[in-house]
């Protein structure tokens, strides 16, 4: 087996690997399955490329987006490494080039579509050509509660067994217990060695408080942050125009964001927010996605996020470029009896009810935390730290306000 740090070094061109890596790719060379869940731009591809070559043999990559297989296979045959796809779009002379490079055992990557290998002829070719580890990317697909639920994934437990019970690493951002259960059962038939790694972010000072006087506590909030960048989540299309309106009066360059404005509009004003610095965005959850500013200053929410999960994604915003970032959430007892209302009168099944049941449980207990935040909030996604100084709760103790026994009769009616 060659060192890994090695082929960090020489194949990839890496200094150092980043958290979480090195122990990932230690227990996949140690032939142990995995289930590896990381932050989006944590490196995780690596953690199954870098074994792969490491020792010999052909990988398979299930890969839910062709776009995402090209990226992958270009940056990879950049490299100098064998790599190659199978999905529906490719053509007679790139599936020509696979299929001799797999014969010939001279493929190291080989990336699928969930949907080929569904294919038994497929998986039976590659398990005659002899297929050392697949390696499940985006594995969330496989999970109904995720946003991205795939059928074909659900196969996937079957393929691995096609391929003669292969060793298998799965990966994914989404760190939420249900779908990291979804996976488990689904991919496993024993439980993986599980990897949780990267989900903090210390230079987010966080902050949550019960909505007393919400517009002064919002106002205090922005008022340490005159001429920054930072962007204020609110609840509706109304409230952010409302918003932006009266900020704009106490003389912030503020701005409204939402999917109701006109599709110019909303460019615009998202544009100067990129451009310009000093620009506070007041949006709803629609805007973000994909946005990449460094230097994003605050983030604000005016009343009680979606989910763990979305919080943490939109204040996740802020900091980009490492540097402190400050970050608010104001809720409100109403807000949370509102949600446990529309959750009990939506007309889902049982079983997707008890999950959004068991989130907002989840976010109530985060907001109602007794002592450090970020502990509560990262022991959500599975990790464990010592408190962190950087939060409300390390910073100024137990807050005055004592929301728990109310919050508790809402949720356990
Ligand atoms: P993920 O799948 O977790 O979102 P990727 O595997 O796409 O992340 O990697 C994100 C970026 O980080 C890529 O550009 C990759 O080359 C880079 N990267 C991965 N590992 C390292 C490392 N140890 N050092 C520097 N850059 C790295
Ligand atoms: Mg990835
Ligand atoms: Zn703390």
């Amino acid at each position: 087996m060659i060192d890994p740090r090695k082929i960090l070094h020489d194949v990839f061109g890496f200094p150092s690997f980043r958290e979480g890596q090195e122990e990932i790719v230690r227990a996949v060379l140690a032939g142990e399955d995995v289930l590896a869940i990381m932050p989006t731009g944590a490196g995780k591809s690596l953690c199954y490329q870098l074994p792969t070559l490491a020792r010999e043999g052909l990988t398979v990559v299930v890969s839910p987006l062709i776009a995402l297989m090209r990226d992958q296979v270009a940056a990879l045959r950049h490299f100098g490494i064998e790599a190659g796809s199978l999905n529906s779009a490719n053509d007679p002379a790139e599936n020509r080039r696979v299929v001799d490079a797999v014969r010939e055992k001279r493929m190291r990557i080989l990336y699928a579509s969930p949907e080929r290998l569904a294919n038994t002829g497929t998986t039976e070719w590659l398990a005659r050509s002899g297929v050392n580890l697949l390696a499940i990317d985006e594995a969330h697909c496989v999970s109904q509660w995720g946003h991205d639920f795939r059928p074909e994934y659900a196969m996937l437990g079957e393929v691995r067994q096609r391929l003669g019970n292969v060793q298998t690493i799965a990966l994914t951002a989404t760190a939420d217990v249900a779908t990291r259960s979804d996976i488990m059962h689904r991919l496993f038939e024993e439980e993986p060695r599980l990897f949780i790694h990267g989900f903090d972010r210390p230079n987010l000072r966080l902050a949550m408080q019960a909505k007393e006087h919400s517009r002064r506590q919002l106002f205090s909030f922005l008022d340490k942050h005159r001429h920054e960048s930072g962007i204020v989540y609110c609840s509706s299309r109304d409230a952010t125009e409302r918003l932006a309106d009266s900020l704009s009066q106490a003389g912030y360059r503020a701005l409204p964001y939402h999917a109701g404005m006109h599709q110019q509009d909303r460019a615009k004003n998202q544009d100067i927010f990129l451009q310009e610095d000093g620009v506070v965005m007041v949006a709803t959850v629609a805007f973000g996605m994909g946005i990449d500013k460094p230097d994003v200053r605050f983030v604000a929410h005016a009343a009680l996020p979606k989910s763990i999960e979305a919080y943490y994604q939109e204040i996740g915003r802020a900091g980009r470029d490492g540097a402190p970032a400050d970050t608010l959430t104001l809720y409100g007892l109403d807000d949370m009896r509102l949600r446990r209302l529309q959750i009990e009168e939506s007309d889902a099944a049982d079983e997707q009810k008890r999950v959004e049941r068991q989130r907002l449980n989840a976010l109530v207990a985060l907001c109602e935390a007794p002592r450090c935040r970020r502990q509560t909030l990262l022991a959500y996604f599975g990790e464990t730290t010592e408190p962190c100084g950087n939060c409300d709760l390390c910073i100024d103790g137990v807050m005055s306000f004592d929301g728990t026994i109310e919050a508790q009769k809402i949720l356990s009616a």
